[in-house]
């Protein structure tokens, strides 16, 4: 029996970004495009163009960068949101314009204030509007969950009837249950009499956790497209998680006859490498993609494990791309050996970046026994590379009970070699200190100051997270080091330039 080919839609980059604390740069966003285009992602919306120019820019440079997937934009039913969208995804071989309107009666009465005879003509001529510009053109009911059967039965015939040729249900506020959200394409499938035309879509929040539940139910129930993000970010609880939805109808094609495009062995570098570009790493129990999510430690599940691993393991940790190290470097890893374990971890680097890098491992190796692939991962997402006004020189600190704690920084600023000294309430907030009276910024806050150990042992590598703030502006350092002080020095300073970057924009 064939399967049916689900549509994975990625909205990592729009509805994703749209959560707090998970805003992205555009080198970011770029980083994260080319990653979804290569695993085998159909659509990828980029952005929200009108929203600012910013978006805009990134839209049309993801549009310029990917290969196979269509590029979408969204807008709302304004023609100014559907042209901005048009001309930002005009260098894409492939794209899609994604235009929306709430069609519940809360939404109408209170947002928009607007009675359903508008809505309906609303719909009517953003379809066409978009249609002008590409073939491909997706409207989606906001909070189509707690709409009217009737009246979205109309909207969709609406939306068809103008050209849309995907139409999306979302479950806007992560309210419904499985059930409840199949029926609703059920129903739109039995009454809409032009339904044929086009593919639907389910787009679920979790909110009640029940977003891979209820987009599961929705294909079950008809739907062909599945709107989804990477580890699951997103607006509030967050989306359905990518690696949830696609590893279900992996493991389960018994219940869930349906295949899709996505090379599964790249789930795990795409959940790392958008940890690393927001900060946010996924909690240890976090299915498929969490610490944990592969590790088992009781006793009894070992037993089982070691005699046969189906007793307790329902897919491998391979079919994710998670890789048991074989290769384990140290001291005397040459550049070869380096090379393949970078390209075994899922990760390509310019000669540059690869350089930066390698000097970065050797120097790790001389003060670390075992270099984990944990620590080289680390190391890639530390932010050394960038754009760098402040450069960290080196540091000393005073720490323990018998204070006060005291911070000696040496610091390259424009190339000028400055030194500082202050104290603290404890070394960290020293540090801080030492790092201000050379380079002060007042209206900046600290919004995050978040350091993990890398891996186990007492030599553990620390990876140190800092988010700066200034007038609505988030920025993020990242750093990893043997020495905690010392990688809280060099996050801290990353995150100061990337800050000034802005400010001179
Ligand atoms: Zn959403």
């Amino acid at each position: 029996m064939g399967k049916d080919r689900i549509i994975i839609f990625d909205t990592t980059l729009r509805d994703g970004e749209q959560s707090p604390g998970c805003s992205m740069h555009l080198e970011e966003k770029l980083c994260m495009a080319e990653i979804l285009d290569r695993m085998g992602v159909d659509v990828i919306e980029a952005g929200f163009p009108i929203a600012s120019q910013g978006d805009f820019e990134s839209v049309q440079e993801v549009a310029k960068r990917v290969k196979n997937a269509a590029v979408a934009g969204l807008c709302r039913a304004k023609t100014a949101d559907i042209e901005a969208s048009a001309e930002a995804l005009k260098p894409a071989k492939r794209r899609r314009i994604h235009t929306f309107i709430s069609t519940s009666p809360l939404h109408m009465q209170f947002k928009l204030q607007m009675s359903p005879e508008a809505v309906l003509e609303a719909i009517a001529e953003s379809v066409a509007t978009a249609r002008k510009f590409t073939d491909d053109v997706e409207w989606s009911a906001e909070d189509a969950t707690r709409t009217e059967d009737d009246f979205l039965c109309r909207c969709v015939e609406t939306a068809i009837k103008a050209g849309a040729t995907t139409i999306n249900l979302p479950d806007t506020v992560g309210y419904s249950i499985p059930e409840e959200y199949a029926a609703m394409f059920t129903l739109v499938l039995n009454h809409v009499p032009n339904i044929d035309r086009a593919v639907l879509s389910v787009h679920c929040h979790n909110d009640l956790g029940l977003a891979a539940a209820n987009s599961l139910a929705g294909i079950t129930a008809g739907a062909r497209q599945m709107e989804c993000t990477v580890n699951g970010i997103g607006e509030r609880a967050g989306n359905a998680a990518m690696e949830e939805l696609v590893m279900a109808m992996r493991t389960r094609p018994d219940k869930l006859p349906f295949e899709t495009g996505i090379d599964t062995a790249m789930i795990t570098i795409a959940s790392r490498t958008l940890s690393s570009i927001t900060g946010f790493s996924v909690q240890p129990n976090k299915a498929i993609v969490g610490a944990n999510a592969f590790a088992h430690e009781s006793g009894i599940h070992q037993d089982g494990m070691l005699k046969n691993q189906k007793t307790y393991e329902i897919m491998t940790p391979e079919s994710v791309g998670l890789h048991k190290s074989e290769l384990v470097l140290g001291k005397h890893s040459g550049r070869h050996a380096f090379k393949k374990k970078i390209e075994d971890l899922g990760y390509q680097l310019g000669d540059n970046a690869f350089q930066e890098i390698f000097k970065r491992f050797k120097d790790l190796a001389d003060r670390k026994k075992t270099v984990f692939d944990e620590d080289i991962i680390a190391l890639l997402g530390d932010d050394g590379t960038l754009y760098e006004r402040i450069k960290f020189d080196s540091l000393r600190v005073q720490a323990g009970s018998e204070g006060p704690q005291t911070a000696t920084l040496f610091l390259l600023v424009d190339g000028k070699k400055v030194e500082t000294e202050a104290t603290g309430n404890g070394p960290i907030d020293a540090i801080f200190m030492a790092i201000s009276n050379i380079f002060p910024h007042p209206d900046a806050n600290l919004l995050l100051y978040q350091v993990h150990a890398v891996t186990g042992g007492t030599d553990a590598q620390a990876s140190v997270t800092v988010k700066l703030e200034e007038n609505g502006i988030t920025v993020m350092g990242q750093s990893a080091d043997v020495d905690t002080m010392v990688a809280s020095a060099r996050a801290y300073i990353y995150a100061l330039n990337k800050l000034l970057k802005k400010r001179e924009k």
